[in-house]
C-alpha cells in the first residue's frame, strides 16, 4: 500500500513551498488509501533551530494536513526524528564499507580547500571528490589498512564517503519529469557519515525511506540533482527492489515569474511566505504569516493545490476532502508555477463567504472593541458580517468598514455631493427622517416601503434620490444593502444620523 512522507529539516520556519510538498504528499496518500508520514530530519546539528519543529507541527495543524505517523502521533516505524535513530545509520554505513562501496577519509578542511583550488586552477568548474581525485587524498583507499586502523583508534576525525564508480550509469523514471540519465563520472563521492558520527541527509534519508517502507518520494525540484545519488545508495545498500518512485514537484516562482519564490522576495513585496508568524530565534527578526494576515486555511490549501497541479476541469473551489478524491501526480506540471497573490486573495474571498458567520462575527466584535472601543452585540455583528462578507477579502476588513453604523460620517462622497445633492434630495431625506424618528425597530422591507410611499405622496422620484439617502446615512456613495443598514441601525438612529448630516 502507498506510504509517503514529508521530511522537513527543522532549520527555520516552514515556508509555503514546504506546505505545498506536505499537501501533495497528503493528497496522494489519501487518494490511494495510503499512509502519510512526517519525519523530522534533524541530523545536521549546526543548522538546528529551536522551535522549528513546533512551528512545522502547528503550521500543518492549522492547514488541516495531519500526518498518520509522526513524532507526535507515533506509529509502527518510529522513532520519527532522525536524531533518535543514530545507531541505525551506523550499521548501514558499516555495510557499505565492508562491501567496498564506501571508505574512510581523513582529509582536513584545509586539504579539501587546497584540492578544490588546485582543480579550479586546472579549469575544473565544479571540483568533485571523485574516482580520480580520491587517489590523491588521505583516505582508506590510499593508505595501508594498519594506518587507517591506527588513525581511527587514536580518535582522529574522519568521514565516510560513498565510493561512486565513474562507469556507473544512473537512470530513473520520475513520475513528473520522465527519464533522468546521469553518468557516475559527474557525481561526487558524497559524505555519508560526518566526523560527529551522524549521518548526512543523503544516508539517513535513504535508510529511513527504506525502513519506513516509503513507496513514493514526492518532494521539491531542488532535490532532483540528488536523486541519482539516492538511486545508487538504494542499489549498494541492497534496497533496489523496494526503491520508491520519485516525483519532483515544479518550482514555485515569484509573482512576476522571475526566479524562485524566496523569503526575501516575499518580504520586499510585503506578502507572507510562512503559514504562521515567525520570529527567528537567532536574529529576532519577524516574518508575516498567512494566518495572521487573515487568510483562511481552507483557502490557502485550495490555492496551494493549484501550484503545479490542476484537475483538468473548470472547477476551482475544492475542499481538502474533494482534493483528496481527485488528486493525481500525472496531472502535476513540469514547468515552474507562479505564486499569484491576486489568486490567493480571490480564494480567500470565496472561502470567506462560506465561513461560519458566528466565527466572523466574533472577529468583528473583537476588532471593534480593540481598535475602536466600540461594543457591539453578537446580533449586530452577525448582521454586519452578512452585509460585508461578500465585499471584503479578509475578515479584518469588516470592522473598519462597519464604523458608519456606530459613528457619524466624518466625510461625504464628493461625487454624490456634487451630482446628487440638491434641494429635492434634501427634502426627500428630511421627510424620511421625520417618518423614521418614531420607528425604533423597522425591518428592511418596511424601511423600503416607507421611503417609496413617502416619496410618491410628495411627488418626489424615489430612485433618483437613493444615493443621496445613502450618503447622508453612511457618508459613502455605494456600499451594502441600504435598507438592511437602516434596519440594523433602527429608525430613530437613522433619523438622527440624517439630521446630523443635513445640518
Ligand atoms: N530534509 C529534506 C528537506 O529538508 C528532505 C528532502 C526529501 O524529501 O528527500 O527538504
Amino acid at each position: 500500500s502507498v506510504r509517503v512522507r514529508f521530511a522537513p529539516s527543522p532549520t527555520g520556519a516552514l515556508h509555503i513551498g514546504g506546505v505545498r510538498t506536505a499537501l501533495f504528499n497528503y493528497l496522494f496518500a489519501k487518494k490511494n488509501n495510503g499512509t502519510f508520514i512526517l519525519r523530522i530530519e534533524d541530523t545536521d546539528q549546526s543548522r538546528f533551530v529551536a522551535g522549528a519543529e513546533d512551528y512545522i507541527r502547528q503550521s500543518l495543524e492549522w492547514c488541516g494536513i495531519s500526518p498518520d505517523e509522526s513524532p507526535w502521533t507515533g506509529g509502527e516505524y518510529g522513532p520519527y526524528r532522525q536524531s533518535e535513530r543514530k545507531e541505525i545509520y551506523q550499521s548501514y554505513a558499516q555495510k557499505l564499507i565492508d562491501e567496498g562501496n564506501a571508505y574512510y577519509a581523513f582529509d582536513t578542511p584545509e586539504e579539501l580547500d587546497a584540492m578544490r583550488d588546485r582543480l579550479k586552477a586546472a579549469g575544473v568548474a565544479t571540483p568533485h571528490y571523485n574516482a580520480a581525485v580520491r587517489l590523491t587524498m588521505k583516505n582508506s583507499l590510499t593508505m595501508p589498512a594498519e594506518e587507517v586502523a591506527a588513525k581511527i583508534a587514536s580518535g582522529e576525525p574522519y568521514v565516510i564517503r560513498f565510493k561512486i564508480d565513474p562507469k556507473e550509469e544512473v537512470r530513473l523514471n520520475d513520475i513528473i519529469r520522465g527519464w533522468v540519465h546521469v553518468h557516475g563520472s559527474t557525481l561526487d563521492d558524497k559524505v555519508l557519515m560526518k566526523s560527529d558520527g551522524l549521518p548526512t541527509y543523503h544516508l539517513a534519508n535513504i535508510v529511513d525511506d527504506h525502513l519506513m517502507k516509503i513507496t513514493h518520494v514526492i518532494r521539491g525540484e531542488e532535490w532532483l540533482p540528488s536523486a541519482p545519488l539516492h538511486v545508487l545508495l538504494y542499489k549498494y545498500l541492497g534496497f533496489e527492489s523496494t526503491m520508491p518512485q520519485f516525483a519532483h514537484l515544479p518550482l514555485i516562482l515569484k509573482p512576476d515569474g522571475n526566479g524562485k519564490l524566496s523569503k526575501r522576495a516575499a518580504d520586499q513585496a510585503g506578502f507572507p511566505i510562512f503559514p504562521l508568524d515567525w520570529q527567528d530565534p537567532e536574529t529576532g527578526e519577524t516574518s508575516k504569516g498567512f494566518k495572521e494576515e487573515g487568510f483562511i486555511p481552507e483557502a490557502l490549501v485550495n490555492f496551494l493545490a493549484f501550484l503545479g497541479w490542476n484537475p483538468g476541469t473548470e472547477q476551482e473551489i475544492f475542499s481538502l476532502e474533494e482534493l483528496s478524491n481527485v488528486f493525481s501526480l500525472e496531472k502535476v506540471n513540469k514547468a515552474g508555477t507562479k505564486f499569484d497573490l491576486d489568486k490567493i486573495k480571490w480564494f480567500n474571498q470565496q472561502y470567506l463567504k462560506s465561513t461560519n458567520p458566528k466565527a466572523l462575527a466574533e472577529i468583528v466584535r473583537t476588532d471593534l472593541k480593540n481598535h475602536y472601543a466600540i461594543d457591539s452585540s453578537l446580533e449586530t455583528a452577525l448582521v454586519i458580517v452578512d452585509l460585508l462578507k461578500e465585499r471584503v477579502t479578509f475578515p479584518h476588513e469588516m470592522a473598519p468598514n462597519a464604523l458608519f453604523i456606530f459613528r457619524n460620517p466624518t466625510e461625504y462622497d464628493q461625487s454624490v455631493t456634487s451630482k446628487k445633492w440638491n434641494e429635492e434630495a434634501e427634502q426627500a431625506v428630511s421627510l424620511y427622517a421625520e417618518a423614521l424618528a418614531t420607528k425604533e425597530s423597522i425591518n428592511a422591507e418596511e424601511a423600503k416601503e416607507l421611503f417609496f410611499s413617502l416619496m410618491e405622496t410628495n411627488g418626489i422620484k424615489a430612485g433618483k434620490n437613493m444615493q443621496a439617502l445613502r450618503m447622508v446615512i453612511t457618508g459613502a456613495g455605494s456600499g451594502p444593502d441600504l435598507m438592511a443598514i437602516i434596519a440594523l441601525m433602527g429608525g430613530k438612529a437613522v433619523a438622527e444620523r440624517i439630521k446630523y448630516s443635513v445640518d
